[in-house]
């Protein structure tokens, strides 16, 4: 076992509760499938005491003082600033990503807790002119109530992160279950708040088996919202099940991501801008560039800057400062990639570079670069979540939109022109949540983050992300 990595624990109610006397499962590292740690599964009895706490402490937290809670959370960031070195270690330790990638990602989740710590004192209502000169009319926000929580393991701090703040700052009491391949990064920044002094019962933290407890926590009465990360086909499940009873609901689900490189991009540029992006987390994101559709006066030339760009890619153990790209997560990935890439071959495929695992210990895949997919390809149509790069010919803006369009997600999309007609045409024909143009720098805690389409619903972070946690309450007054 390795020192830096925390003895893994539930917290439930201000307490940290241990695998002693509890189901528990091993936590692998992705580099070598060594085992990190024990991560105790809660029983029925924890999720019970888990909503009675987070219950209990609704009102009063409700009740606490935005500032109050504001400065819980701003301490909280600082302690995460404090530890992060220790925090991105884990964060490589469980998920594999480069150190560098883990230090951004808990520098952002800090940035998260800021964020929603000042947003928080601006949760305004307002005030509506009545339809009479003594009618009165108010719009208040209310924290939503009790919320339940589920975040995935391809961003161990920042989805957690979102979810903690947005509930707490806006009043609302919680139950996190963080994906249990990566509990210790969403254990510390759970931490920081027990540390910032954080009121027991209004973060509670659980892991299990992720049917059995959101089975049980989403048919419970109390909980009035749920936020979910995570692929298309569970939010829809978990959407439905939440329906029964009305809750409220915030879904970042999958992506397919178009990228569209016009004529006028400078190649070199957009190829570097590109690779990072595409590589980065080892592909394993939901706004990943996959789709990059590519005018035909530069295409030749962008797939050569690409290839050769990715050729240079250092695959390695994220703990080496050296390492560009760390293992798959977990050996699902290696499973679903080895499928896809064959079927995209099968259908015609160029195979430019990598396509395959690596071998040895761990799950390191090649990166990958494919050019000329058929659209009927798996990897053109389900998301591939990991390293590879889809790259065809479009000579056209009605092509471009068309074939960037054509399926049922729509969370991230991103282009490249200094044209400013195309970049008009782009922002209002390509339906996506969020688009970035000349840039992949599409998420940020000032921003709303969220999807359209079968991408899901609602944003995380900017105001969007407050009033998620918040219910409307209209007051009409009269003398
Ligand atoms: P998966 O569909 O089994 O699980 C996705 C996430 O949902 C995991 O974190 C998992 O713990 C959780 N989950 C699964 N079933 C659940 C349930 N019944 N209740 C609550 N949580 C549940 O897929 P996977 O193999 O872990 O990940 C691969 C796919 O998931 C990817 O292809 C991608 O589409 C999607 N994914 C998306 C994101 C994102 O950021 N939107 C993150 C992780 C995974």
């Amino acid at each position: 076992m390795s020192h830096a990595y925390p003895q893994l624990q539930l917290f439930i109610n201000g307490q940290w509760l241990s695998s002693e006397g509890r189901k528990s499962e091993p936590v692998f590292n992705p580099v070598d499938e060594s085992v990190l740690g024990d991560l105790p599964h809660a029983s029925q009895a924890d999720l019970q005491a888990a909503l009675q706490a987070a219950n209990g402490a609704f009102e009063s937290w409700k009740r606490t003082s935005p500032l109050a809670r504001s400065d819980i959370l701003r301490k909280a960031a600082s302690l995460i600033r404090e530890r992060a070195t220790h925090i991105a270690t884990c964060m490589t330790l469980e998920q594999g990503k480069p150190l560098r990638e883990s230090r951004l990602e808990v520098l952002a989740a800090a940035d998260t807790y800021d964020w929603y710590a000042e947003e928080g004192r601006r949760n305004y209502g307002r005030l509506v002119p009545g339809k009479t000169p003594t009618q009165r009319i108010a719009v208040h926000h209310e924290p939503v109530g009790v919320c339940a929580a589920f975040a995935p393991w391809n961003f161990p701090a920042i989805t957690p992160a979102r979810k903690i703040a947005g509930a707490l700052a806006a009043g609302c009491t919680l139950i996190l279950k963080p994906a249990e391949e990566t509990p210790a990064t969403a254990q510390e920044l759970v931490r920081v708040l027990h540390d910032a002094g954080l009121p027991a019962g209004v973060l509670n933290m659980v892991f299990g088996v992720p049917a059995e407890v959101s089975g049980y926590l989403l048919d419970q009465p109390e909980i009035a919202k749920f936020s979910f990360t995570g692929s298309t086909a569970v939010g829809k499940m978990l959407a439905a099940q939440a329906a029964r009873s009305m809750k409220r609901a915030t879904l970042e689900l999958g992506g397919h991501a178009p990228v569209i490189v016009w004529k006028d991009a400078d190649v070199a540029k957009v190829a570097d801008a590109l690779v990072a992006g595409k590589f980065r987390n080892a592909g394993q994101v939901c706004i990943s560039p996959t789709r990059f559709y590519v005018h035909r006066e530069v295409f030749d030339r962008f797939v050569a800057a690409f290839v050769e760009r990715t050729r240079q890619l250092k695959v390695g153990n994220g703990l080496e400062e050296a390492s560009n790209m760390g293992p798959l997560a977990n050996p699902r990935r290696i499973e679903a990639l080895t499928r896809l890439i064959a079927d995209a071959q099968k259908r015609g495929a160029t195979l430019h570079t990598g396509g395959k695992r690596m071998p040895g210990a761990g799950f390191f895949w090649e990166p990958t670069v494919l050019s000329h997919v058929d659209e009927d390809a798996g990897l053109m149509n389900e998301e591939p979540f990991g390293p590879v790069a889809l790259i065809n010919p479009v000579d056209d803006m009605e092509e471009a939109l068309r074939r960037a369009n054509r399926l049922q997600y729509g969370l991230a999309a991103y282009a490249f022109t200094q044209d400013s007609g195309v970049r008009q045409q782009l922002a209002n024909g390509v339906q996506t949540g969020m688009l970035g143009i000349n840039t992949l720098n599409i998420s940020m805690a000032e921003a709303p983050f969220g999807g359209v389409k079968e991408s899901g619903w609602g944003s995380e972070c900017g105001i969007e992300g407050l009033q998620a946690y918040c219910n409307i309450k209209l007051v009409s007054e009269d003398q």
